[in-house]
Order: structure tokens, then sequence, then C-alpha cells
């Protein structure tokens, strides 16, 4: 493979967060100081190498920065304040838009106006889908606040018009995406190494994905084991909020109050408690700024958090007015509701801060293919 020097790396790499790279005399404090440095990697040093050299299809090949979850030791231990973790932040931020080919998330990420901007459109499209577009299918607000029998949220939002705008939602998201991680792969495996790696090789380690997913053991190799546990209860509140909202919603949005036992209402109060508790991890740390992984904070982050936390509250204030047979109420936090968590779906799950969590898992396990790999030209399996 050709290696090609770029220059112009360093700026580019500038808009996705702070970046003092230049800073770093590769004293080489932080790679004893990394947890990942333990498996053969010289990180995060060799990453700020290639930076500084301006090396950007290696850069672009590199799963290490997938594979640090901010710990900030190394932050903490640098004699030359170069912060290398958050230049590991950065670096994440910037493969994200690498990976994506609309070009979209490098815009979200680089400019408040473009994020903010989608945002807004598409809240006021659900707006306008409650007051406008239901209505002129025979579904009334009105009509359901002068109905009989309290709270009649499917009659105001029937299942069958959501369920299929959340499929074509998922279809949408899932489609863009998977065909970024198939970026990802293309500029990992193949473009970069020139390499090799059997289909049976693909499937025999397939599983790695699964458990990192689930588990993010890597960030568990942290000391500090407090936000491994937030973010994994953060993770898993959100993915079971997703898989009903999106898959089970019939069964998830019921007209009848069921008992508080059901598994129904379980479901939904984990799911909360995991959000609420993540959220209150990660918000007031960044507030405080004590930590070394909370001192600098990108527009990203607190769009985020803020979106998050909207969603987190509205879908709450929905179920305390539904239960207490609040008509109005529980119409007007569904309509604002819908109209945060569809931006936030369409916005962070495939060009920004969601879109890591499927990039984590998938780099541990193209990490591992590369292990099993061959040279292309070798003609072996
Ligand atoms: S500790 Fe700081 S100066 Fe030393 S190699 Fe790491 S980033 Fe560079
Ligand atoms: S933040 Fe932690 S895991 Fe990431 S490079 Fe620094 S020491 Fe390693």
């Amino acid at each position: 493979m050709s290696v090609r020097v770029q220059p112009e790396l360093r700026s580019q790499l500038i808009q996705f967060g702070i970046g003092d790279w230049n800073a770093c005399y590769h004293c080489g404090t932080c790679t004893a100081q990394c947890p990942l440095s333990e498996e053969g990697f010289l990180f995060p040093r060799k990453k700020i190498r290639l930076m500084q050299m301006g090396l950007k299809d290696e850069l672009e090949a590199s799963v290490e920065p997938w594979l640090c979850y901010y710990c900030g030791d190394c932050s903490t231990s640098c004699p030359r304040d170069a912060n290398p973790g958050e230049l590991m932040m950065s670096l994440r931020r910037y493969l994200t838009s690498i990976y994506d080919w609309t070009g979209l998330s490098k815009k979200f990420y680089t400019s408040e106006l473009w994020e903010l901007g989608f945002i807004i459109v598409f809240a006021i499209l659900v707006v306008l889908s409650f007051l406008v577009l239901l209505p002129s299918m025979g579904y009334h607000f009105t009509r359901e606040l002068t109905a009989q029998g309290g709270v009649q949220l499917n009659a105001f939002a029937p299942i069958h018009v959501v369920e299929t705008f959340d499929w074509c939602m998922a279809a949408v998201v899932a489609s863009l995406l998977i065909s970024n991680i198939l970026r990802m792969y293309y500029k990992i495996i193949w473009k970069y190494g020139n390499m090799k790696v059997s289909l049976w090789v693909h499937i025999r380690e397939f599983w790695l994905l699964i458990f990192n997913f689930a588990v993010q053991p890597k960030f568990n190799k942290c000391d500090d084991k407090r936000y491994w546990l937030s973010h994994w209860f953060l993770m898993s509140g959100y993915t079971i909020m997703f898989i009903v909202i999106v898959v089970y919603l019939p069964w998830f949005q019921t007209q009848k109050i069921l008992p508080i036992w059901h598994p129904q209402r379980l479901l939904g109060y984990y799911a909360t408690f995991g959000l609420l508790f993540g959220l209150f991890v990660a918000i007031i740390g960044r507030i405080q700024r004590k930590d070394v992984k909370f001192l600098f904070s990108h527009i990203s982050d607190w769009l985020f958090l803020a979106m998050l936390t909207l969603t987190a509250i509205t879908g709450i204030l929905i179920h305390i007015f539904r239960i207490n047979g609040m008509p109005l109420a529980t119409y007007i936090s569904y309509i604002t509701h819908m109209a945060v968590l569809v931006p936030m779906i369409l916005i962070e799950v495939p060009f920004s801060k969601w879109s890591h969590l499927a990039y984590r898992p998938f780099a541990v396990y193209f990490q591992q293919l590369k292990r099993y790999a061959v040279p292309r030209e070798s003609g072996h399996p």
C-alpha cells in the first residue's frame, strides 16, 4: 500500500474538537498508563504520531480510537497537557464522519447550525403531523379530548399509524448505519491492509461483537468502575426502549392501565431508571468538570444529553398523566415526546453520538479479524 502524507489532516481534525497534539513530545507516559497498551498497542501515542505526520489512510484504518473508553488516565499523566484522551475523542468524531458517505455527520459535528437546524425542522414536522396530518386522516386531537373514558391514547395516536412510521424510520436509520459500518470494514480490513479474511473466521468470531455490545468489557478496564456502570445502564435502558418502541409498540402502548408488577411496566421502569442514572452521572460530571474526561464538552455532547433528558422526562410525564386520567396533558406530552425522540433517533443514531455504540463492538470484531488475516497476494484462504 502506498503511504500518502496529507499535511491538511491536522486542520481537518481540529474541527472535531480540541487539537493541541503538537504539544506532545512522545515521552510515552500515556502509553505506559493506558490500560489498552497491555494488549500490544502503542496507544495512544502512536495515533498522535499519525496525526502529526498527516498519515490519513493509516489513521482511518485504525480500530484503536474505538477501543478507548476515555478513562482519562493518559491525560492526567501527560507532562505536556496535550490531553491525549480528548484527542482520541476527537478522532472518534472524525472517524464517524469518514465512515458516513452522506457527509451529514461532518456537517453536524462541525456546525451547530446544521445540527440545531435539522433538529428543529424534524421537530416541526412531527408536530405538524399530529396537528395537520392525523386530523386529515380522521384522527382529531380535540375529538379525543371530549371522548368518554379518560385518556384514549390509541385513538389519539393510532397504533397502526405510529407503528408504520416507526418501522420506516428504523429502516432508514438501519440502512444508513449498516452502509457506514460496511465503509468502516472496507477501510480497516480491505483497503488499508490489503488483507484477506476467510468467511469461516468472520462467522466464528462474530460472538465477540455481541459480547462487546452487551457487556462493554473494554470500558471495564478503566480503574474507575462507576463510569462503566453508568454507561452500561444508559446503554441498556436506551436499547430496551428502542426495541420496545419500534418492535413491540402494540404491546407497549396499551389503552388499559396495567398493574404495577406487569412485565410491560417493569421493563419501562427499568429502562427509565437506566436512562436517568446514566444521564445524571454524565450531566453532573460535565457541569462539575472535576474529572479530566469531562473537562472539555463538544456541542454534540450537550445536544445529545439535552435531547435524551427531554425524551426521558416527556416519557415519564406521558405515563404519569395517563395513569391519572389527564387526556390533554397526556396528548401534549406525547407530541412533545415524539418531537424530541424522532430527530434524536434520525440524527444521533446514524450520524452522531449513538453511532459510537455500534462502531465500538464492530471495531473489536474487526480487530480480531485482522489477527487472522493473510495478505491478499498470498492466495491463501
Ligand atoms: S504523555 Fe503527553 S507528551 Fe507524552 S507521549 Fe503521551 S501525549 Fe505525548
Ligand atoms: S483515555 Fe484511557 S483508554 Fe483512552 S487512550 Fe487514554 S488511557 Fe487509554
